[in-house]
């Protein structure tokens, strides 16, 4: 999509600091941290949000949380202490950037209920 952010963080037009990277898949460092690592993981494919997966995204889906986040998560020293996942989802989930991301914080305690 042309005047997705995340899409053109993707394609490489908009600058990031990348963490990660596949045929599929992007993980960048998030432009305001809300915790010591904060990374932003997305398909490269434009999707709006978890509601605009199809089925021919199973396999891109099940690759983000078998293989992707589980990896990013180990290699930035996180699996042990652990670490959360977040994907807002719409106007009354918090979802700023019409492109599907999943947030991966970690380095600090979280408190819940979220916000
Ligand atoms: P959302 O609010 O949609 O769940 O999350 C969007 C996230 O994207 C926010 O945490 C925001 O800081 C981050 N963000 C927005 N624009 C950019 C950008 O141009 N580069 C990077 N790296 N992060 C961005
Ligand atoms: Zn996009």
């Amino acid at each position: 999509m042309t005047d997705c952010i995340f899409c053109k963080i993707a394609s490489g037009e908009i600058p990031s600091t990348k963490v990660y990277e596949d045929d599929l898949v992007l993980a960048f460092r998030d432009l305001e941290p809300q915790a010591p690592e904060h990374i932003l993981i997305i398909p490269k494919v434009h999707r709006k949000s978890l509601l605009d997966l199809r089925a021919e995204d199973r396999n891109l889906a099940a690759h983000i949380y078998v293989d992707v986040i589980p990896a990013i998560a180990k290699d930035l020293g996180l699996a042990e202490k652990g670490f959360r996942v977040v994907t807002n989802t719409g106007a009354e989930g918090g979802q700023t950037v019409g492109h599907l991301h999943f947030h991966l914080l970690g380095g600090r305690s979280m408190a819940w209920p979220p916000g």
